[in-house]
């Protein structure tokens, strides 16, 4: 499975931006690793550097020093929709108004044909939907400056850069040395967001830039995560940072403020942080990827206020009670299997080690056409430690299966290795629907839990017995009491409609919510 991009903003005068998103998107590597970029502005220009590959190929230090700036955008991407080719790569640049603006995308929109159309846009025109909302944003930014310049009438912020921050008189408080000079605001990007995203259907957290200002914003549902972080105490803030996960914050040193709200604008300038609700409430239902728990997130993200290890660990206490077998070892499948396999050895008491070393410079699974490649793909990656496995009856943990390609090969590597019992328990229910809102899980001929019985999955694994986490167990894990979630492909409902040609049952999707 993959996840689809990670998504980073800064605003920082005069500490470096180019060296913090690289930092920041280097925290954010495990959500794409397809292509990597940034957008820089001094205030007055705008810089963009992206291409194909690692942000540690993509950036180097001679690249970072030709990036001054005060604010910038990054992203790290891996493709859902659109090729992975340097033209998807992101952010996406325009060059309306004084400067342009760049934009960031997380996510997968689900009326991308209608909106193309709305525009008058030929297919083609537009390769993927992070550009189709650069080019609607780009169509609807005002062609004359006075109806996007303006002082901060009317708008509440929520923290500023300095004790004084300003915002009342629209001005800058350049005393505190750290904001840009901004006599007057220029709105254009924040009324074209207004006008375009309300029209906008699916998961998207956005980060955009223009020459002054940084936004962030999330889908009424808030599918794809995004918080705030602060560089500087509460009372004297020296800039502010927008993140997919929270570890990138912490690996910049900025200190965790709050996640967005579902359907938030947070705009931040040198007068500091303002929000805005770009829908109606009726439409904002929060409904975070659960996915995102599972496997999607770093362990050390935080999420719905819940660290992600423990709900991890969790989850395998509970499937340790839910589905129980005598065994003599528990090891979880790298790396996201480990924190699960902990909790059910710590609940079953059968002792847990490692059964599976993984190579560690392996940046990404590479999907290559029939079984026997997959397999070597597997045996690239996960290599048994014998001594450990031979004579012994298993408890295997993993947190998903989609095709069983990787759990197949690794029962048969264990088995080969002398393992007496494979027990496989995963650590989330069955995945029998695809996924429309940004991560790659397929379609439903090759989901394996869409086209078999628990039993014939069994057999076709080679495993001794299996088990999934229940749904209830899995949110009992998270531990998140009243938190909306997103498990669509769990369930087969869908917050958002499903594109039309979609093949999924209408009565299943349920408009909003
Ligand atoms: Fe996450 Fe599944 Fe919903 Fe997609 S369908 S957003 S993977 S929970």
């Amino acid at each position: 499975m993959k996840e689809a991009c990670g998504v980073f903003g800064v605003y920082a005068p005069g500490k470096g931006v180019a060296q913090i998103t690289f930092d920041g998107l280097y925290a954010l590597q495990h959500r794409g690793q397809e292509s990597a970029g940034m957008a820089v502005s001094d205030g007055e220009a705008i810089t963009v550097v992206k291409d194909m590959g690692l942000v540690t190929t993509v950036f180097d230090e001679r690249t970072l020093s030709c990036l001054p700036g005060d604010l910038a955008i990054g992203h790290t991407r891996y493709s859902t929709t659109g090729d992975s080719s340097w033209r998807n790569a992101q952010p996406v640049y325009r060059p309306v108004g004084r400067s342009g603006f760049a934009l960031g995308h997380n996510g997968n929109l689900t009326n991308t044909a209608a909106l193309a159309d709305k525009a008058g846009m030929l297919p083609g025109v537009v390769a993927s939907d992070s550009d189709l909302v650069a080019e609607l944003l780009a169509l609807a930014y005002p062609a004359d400056p006075a109806d996007g310049l303006g002082p901060l009438d009317g708008l509440g912020p929520l923290g500023g850069l300095g004790p004084s921050d300003g915002a009342d008189t629209g001005t800058a408080d350049t005393g505190t040395a750290v904001g840009l000079s901004a006599p007057v605001h220029d709105r254009r990007l924040e009324a074209a967001l207004k006008e375009v995203l309300p029209q906008v259907e699916g998961a998207f957290s956005f980060v955009l830039l223009d020459s002054t200002q940084v936004m962030g914003v999330r889908d009424p549902n808030g599918l794809r995560p995004l918080c705030l972080g602060r560089f500087g105490s509460e009372a004297r803030p020296e800039g502010w940072v927008l993140a997919s996960e929270t570890p990138a914050l912490d690996v910049v040193g900025a200190h965790f403020v709050r996640e967005l709200a579902p359907g938030e604008l947070v705009i931040i300038d040198a007068s500091g942080v303002r929000s805005e609700r770009l829908f109606p409430e009726e439409q904002v239902q929060p409904r975070l990827c659960i996915f995102e728990f599972v496997y999607f997130a770093r362990p050390d993200s935080r999420l719905y206020g819940r660290e992600v290890h423990g709900a991890r660990r969790r989850m395998g206490e509970l499937l340790a009670h839910q589905a129980p077998v005598d065994a003599d070892l528990v090891m979880g499948v790298p790396e996201s299997g480990v924190p699960a396999a902990e909790g059910f050895a710590r609940a079953s008491g059968i002792p847990s080690g490692q059964g599976l070393v993984k190579n560690r410079y392996i940046g990404r699974t590479f999907i290559t056409p029939g079984q026997a490649a997959r397999d070597a793909g597997v045996r690239r990656k996960l290599n048994p430690l014998r001594e450990n496995i031979a004579g012994k009856r298993l408890v295997v943990v993993d947190d998903s299966i989609v095709r069983g390609t990787t759990q197949r090969a690794v029962a048969r590597m264990l088995r080969e290795a002398g393992a007496t019992e494979v027990h496989l328990r995963i650590s989330s229910p069955p995945l029998v629907w695809p996924c429309f809102y940004g991560i790659d899980i397929p379609d439903r001929d090759e989901l394996v839990a869409a086209n078999m019985s628990i039993e014939e999955i069994r057999e076709f694994l080679g495993v001794d017995s299996l088990a999934y986490l229940s749904l209830e167990n899995l949110q009992a894990a998270i531990d998140a009491p009243g938190a909306g979630f997103c498990a669509a492909c769990l369930t087969g409902e869908y917050p958002v409609p499903p594109p039309f040609e979609a093949d999924v049952p209408a009565a299943l999707s349920s408009a909003h919510g």
